[in-house]
């Protein structure tokens, strides 16, 4: 492995270390032709350039992937699904807590006794 590494972007000399991998170089010991802040660069313009396009092909996956998704998140909860409703539960109780002891209150409160006894 050389100690300095051209980038074919910026053209500067960097150490390895700057620089990504990508098993295709192999004249360059694996490493890639960008340096890293070059790729970094890259992807940045690549993302706001092709905004769209990203969105429709993460749909496509998306579409794609449903069933295996499915079955997926199905095999999930078989595995797990004694820990999944536990955790569930402790969720119902956390959101409705309030609701219920607001109930328990009006339920034994003086007043309503009263209400009622008339
Ligand atoms: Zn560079």
């Amino acid at each position: 492995m050389k100690s300095f590494y051209l980038c074919s972007i910026c053209n500067l000399e960097k150490s390895p270390e700057y620089f990504g991998k990508n098993k295709k170089h192999k004249i360059r010991e694996g490493l890639s032709y960008k340096c890293k802040s070059c790729t970094q660069l890259y992807l940045k313009e690549y993302r706001t350039k092709n905004k769209e396009v990203i969105a429709i092909k993460k749909k496509v996956a998306h579409v794609a992937n449903k069933s295996e998704n499915n079955a997926k998140s199905r095999s999930y909860y078989a595995k797990n699904r004694k820990q999944l409703l536990a955790k569930l539960k402790e969720k119902h109780k956390g959101i409705n807590r309030d609701k219920i002891n607001s109930k328990r209150h009006e339920a034994y409160s003086p007043e309503k006794k009263i209400d009622k006894n008339d």
